[in-house]
């Protein structure tokens, strides 16, 4: 797995372990016995739930690597990480809630969608408002997502019915991409929004509190934790819109569209449109056009089903807006 991180003029190439196979790692940056020990439990985990056989991963750390040393470095700040979403927004609330004032780590990528500033800068311009009225800081870390998990590196290892997009999922590359920045930003905390509908679900599983747990000392004096995980996402949507109207305004959900803020189709559309009827919230607060939703909405609704009936995350999540609507 690669990754290339962009910050401030500072580029970071990371060479991280292939999954699938049997390797030897040189690491040559300052790594920790036990944070190595931590990835390699990752990796075993994850090639033993979707690949064909189970990784053999070793590394080998190299004397220069040995030798370095931060121990004089303070490690105060708190990165959260951020797509613009209701989970992102809704931690955000509750960390400046505790006067915690975090950086906003936010990945992009060229031609992937929701994340490329030629084909989405409506979220890029979001983020830079929200910066700018709450006086937050934030780092836009640069990866190469599409290319690491192309199909040809690694539908062979997969077994049978594990699709590319589970398998990408399923690894932690938020954290692990924030990860390189953290020394130079002086981040001791990584702050990940996780709803109550990943626990247990293979789709998406980097935002589980299981990875979250599992990763809690990703690196030395970084730790790594979720909020929210008793939330459901209905309820995590009713709690931004009703209690933090100043921060729900910059809500960024949709990831299907091209110089749009909502396609108005999708299933993450459609969710965030029942959600708000449910419990009274103007859909204009969120920039979102009810007229065109509606239009949309039989079609919508016929191929979220068809395309996601049997998708355990949005069944539960589409189990729950039912529940909430009758009660
Ligand atoms: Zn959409």
């Amino acid at each position: 797995m690669q990754a290339r991180c962009v910050i401030g003029g500072v580029s970071v190439d990371l060479h991280c372990p292939g999954f699938f196979r049997k390797s030897n790692y040189k690491i040559t940056w300052l790594c920790f016995p036990l944070v190595l020990e931590t990835w390699k439990k990752v990796c075993t985990n994850v090639t033993r739930a979707l690949g064909k056989r189970t990784s053999e991963v070793e590394f080998v750390v190299s004397d220069a690597a040995k030798e370095q040393f931060f121990q004089d470095q303070s490690f105060q700040e708190t990165a959260l990480l951020f797509g613009g979403g209701s989970k992102s927004l809704l931690t955000l609330a509750h960390l400046l809630d505790k006067k915690i004032s975090p950086y906003l780590a936010s990945l992009w990528g060229d031609s992937w969608t929701g994340s490329d500033p030629e084909k989405n800068r409506e979220r890029f311009d979001l983020e830079e408002n929200i910066c700018q009225d709450l006086q937050l800081r934030i780092v836009r870390i640069h990866t190469k997502l599409r290319a690491i998990f192309h199909k040809k590196n690694f539908k062979p290892s997969l077994r049978k019915k594990v699709y590319n997009i589970d398998a990408a999922f399923t690894l932690p590359i938020s954290v692990s991409v924030v990860l390189p920045v953290t020394r130079q930003f002086h981040i001791g905390s990584i702050i990940s929004g996780n709803e109550k509908e990943y626990s247990g679900c293979l789709q998406e599983y980097d935002y589980s509190s299981e990875m979250t747990r599992s990763l809690s000392s990703p690196g030395k004096y970084v730790n790594y934790y979720s909020k929210l995980e008793d939330l459901t996402k209905v309820r995590i949507i009713k709690e931004l819109h009703q209690k933090h109207l100043h921060i729900a305004k910059y809500q960024y959900s949709c990831y299907s569209v091209f110089h749009q803020r909502w396609c108005l189709k999708c299933i993450k559309c459609l969710t965030n449109y029942l959600t708000y009827k449910i419990f009274d919230i103007d859909p204009a607060s969120a920039g979102m056009d009810e007229a065109v939703m509606l239009r949309n909405l039989p079609d919508t609704i016929l191929e979220a089903k068809r395309k996601y009936c049997k998708n355990k995350y949005h069944f539960r999540v589409w189990n729950r807006i039912g529940r909430e609507a009758v009660m």
